[in-house]
């Protein structure tokens, strides 16, 4: 007889052998690969939810070894006339990255899967229309920025955005892509840049991080901390250390978290002093690039579409 735990993404169970089947417990249509030790979930969000919790089911083991559970999204052949939900598109500024005070057309779409306290997208969470992957398409073009940026809510958590990934770096955009890192990158397009943030335990979403993301970073990607305190400095000093990322990527950003209110959905945060950041950085020589989020100091904090 089968007993089944519920597990979430890089999760582990309790190890031994794995079961034939295992069965997503609400939306997540998903169908298996892979043998043990590593049993991988493909999976594609439900027509309607588009995002959500990667709650699923597998047999309770009772010995080594331990499979490591990994979700792989199905790519499907997307037309132009297949749709996102989009919160919002606006030209601006680049305010983070290395790509910081360039002019660039942001798409942000809606749905995240965190709750990250310091949030400062919610409404991203809950406000959002469909939009046709060509109406997002021929828009970048009107726009004509060279640099197009899918941001988020999660940008990832929908499937159909590794097709528009691909549709822009086709268009010949530059394509930036913000992430939170908890969602498989393995199918973006190799052309685009990935920006993935690695949230810190003040996040209130560490244990969200797909580690096993780390291997799939490519030279031109760029990787960020966004800190709340000196002790996620010392775990992000950690982290750079042990997967040597200074290495692998173009750059590895640091920033002091702003100020942010309580939600209806996020905890708020305290901010972190950028200065108290900065001398951390050069007291360990810390080849790192510090930041702040141009935007706000350009315009209100808290102004939209900016
Ligand atoms: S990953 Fe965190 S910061 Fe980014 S949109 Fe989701 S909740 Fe907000």
């Amino acid at each position: 007889m089968l007993h089944f735990s519920t597990l979430t993404r890089e999760e582990r169970c309790s190890g031994g052998e794995i079961g034939r089947r295992a069965s997503l417990r609400c939306w997540w249509e998903q169908s298996l690969g892979g043998s043990s030790p590593l049993l991988s979930i493909r999976y594609r969000p439900h027509s309607v939810c588009k995002v959500g919790a990667a709650s699923f089911l597998v047999p309770r083991c009772e010995s080594p070894p331990i499979p490591l559970i990994t979700l792989t999204p199905i790519l499907e052949p997307c037309s132009l006339d297949a749709t996102l939900r989009v919160n919002e598109t606006f030209h601006s500024i680049q305010g983070e990255s290395t790509f910081v005070g360039c002019p660039c057309f942001f798409i942000r779409l809606g749905g995240c899967p965190l709750r990250c306290h310091y949030c400062d997208t919610e409404y991203a969470f809950r406000e959002s229309a469909p939009r046709t992957l060509g109406a997002l398409l021929d828009e970048a073009r009107r726009v004509a920025c060279p640099l197009v940026e899918l941001t988020g809510g999660e940008p990832l958590a929908q499937a159909r955005a590794f097709a528009l990934i691909r549709m822009l770096c086709d268009a010949a955009f530059t394509v930036l892509i913000e992430t939170s890192g908890s969602i498989d990158i393995q199918p973006t397009d190799p052309r685009a840049i990935l920006v993935m943030d690695l949230k810190t335990p003040g996040s209130g979403e560490c244990e969200k991080n797909l580690l096993s993301n780390l291997a799939h970073l490519r030279p031109h990607d760029e990787v960020k901390f966004v800190l709340t305190s000196r002790e996620d400095y010392l775990w992000a000093r950690e982290m750079i250390k042990t997967h040597a990322l200074i290495d692998r990527v173009r750059a590895v950003l640091m920033s002091p978290v702003a100020a942010q209110a309580r939600g209806k959905e996020i905890e708020g945060c305290a901010p972190l002093d950028p200065r108290a950041l900065a001398e951390w950085i050069l007291a360990d020589r810390l080849q790192v690039r510090q930041q702040t989020q141009l935007h706000k100091h350009i315009w209100e904090p808290q102004t939209r579409g900016v």
